[in-house]
């Protein structure tokens, strides 16, 4: 019995179901995917607004200490000219970090998993169970890519 199943567990759900499961709930994370996973297309550069909120919740450190580096800097070139600068701080943190999503959706994961979420990895997701209006459950199969 869950109070919340978040469909999806890389860097959206599998935050969502960390701040969910700290506080309290009894949450289920299900993903088609089998973690850790680079199935997604995507450059995943995090500014830092993303990096101070991994701050907040305690795994800024993992990152780093997974070999991510850094930038401190960035330059956009868009032909004609490039700009070359840093991004507006956030909580003190200016630096950004490009980490590979087999690192950021695993830490994401792992950090739920131990704030006592469930995950269902190999599970696809297709349909809901409902009871006249509520939503009561999902349907899914197991397998699936
Ligand atoms: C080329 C490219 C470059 C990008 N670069 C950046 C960047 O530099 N910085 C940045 O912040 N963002 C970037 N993005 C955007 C970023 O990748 C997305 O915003 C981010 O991946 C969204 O995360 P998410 O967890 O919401 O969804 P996703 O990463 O799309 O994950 C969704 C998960 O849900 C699972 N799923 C979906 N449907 C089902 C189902 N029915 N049953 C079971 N599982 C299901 C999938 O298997 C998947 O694992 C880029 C995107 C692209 C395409």
């Amino acid at each position: 019995m869950f109070d919340v199943i978040v469909v999806g567990a890389r860097c959206g759900g599998a935050a969502t179901a960390l701040l969910l499961a700290r506080a309290g709930h009894r949450v289920l994370m299900v993903d088609r995917a089998s973690f850790p996973s680079d199935m997604r297309m995507s450059t995943h550069m995090i500014w830092p607004a993303g990096i101070a909120r991994l701050a907040r919740w305690g795994l800024l450190d993992a990152l780093v200490a997974s070999g991510c580096p850094a930038l401190p800097e960035s330059t956009f070139d868009v032909g004609p000219f490039a700009l070359r600068g840093c991004a507006p701080a956030v909580d003190g943190i200016r630096d950004c970090y490009v980490p590979r999503r087999t690192v950021l959706d695993a830490l994401l994961v792992d950090a739920a998993v131990a704030a006592s979420a469930q995950l269902w990895e190999g599970v696809s997701v297709d349909g809901l169970l409902t009871d006249g209006d509520t939503v009561i459950g999902i349907r899914g199969r197991r397998g699936c890519r």
